[in-house]
């Protein structure tokens, strides 16, 4: 539990969520900005900052109740797929520093564009050879 933190509020229902399923370790409630029809977001209940201080474990517990969620969305929607999302470190631009799983249903022809940049990465010479040699280390 962290004081001021906006989803440890929603766990202790300081503050109201549109809650969509609950179990002994996680929560999930439709975003408050949604970006598509049904836009989910599956939080942890204790407060880990995100996958970086998170243990296997939790994301073992975490990935549990996704999976969960994936299917009643699927299910009951109905939708045709759905992007799971993370935004870990500054870098990657968080919002609230709780951890949190972003299920974005997708329908057949929906137009949507969740991944605009369509420009692909680039390795310089080596780049990709040294990097896979030092992961497999
Ligand atoms: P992130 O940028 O990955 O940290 O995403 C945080 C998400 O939390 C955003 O999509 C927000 O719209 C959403 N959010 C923030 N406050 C609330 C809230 N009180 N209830 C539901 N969703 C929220």
């Amino acid at each position: 539990m962290s004081e001021d933190c906006i989803f440890c509020k929603i766990v202790n229902g300081q503050i109201p969520c549109d809650k969509i399923y609950e179990d002994e370790n996680c929560l999930a409630f439709l975003d408050i900005f949604p970006k598509t029809k049904g836009h989910t977001l599956v939080i942890t209940k204790k407060h880990i900052k995100d996958v970086f201080e998170a243990t296997e474990d939790d994301y073992a517990k975490l990935f549990t109740s996704v999976n969960k969620v994936c299917k009643l969305l699927k299910d009951k929607i109905p939708c045709d797929g759905i992007h799971l999302i993370q935004n870990n470190g500054k870098a990657a631009g968080p919002e609230v520093l709780h951890t949190h799983i972003h299920l974005m249903p997708r329908f057949k022809d929906d137009g949507k564009n969740i991944f605009p940049d369509k420009e692909s990465f680039k390795y310089n010479d080596n780049e990709k050879e040294e990097l896979l040699k030092k992961l497999n280390e």
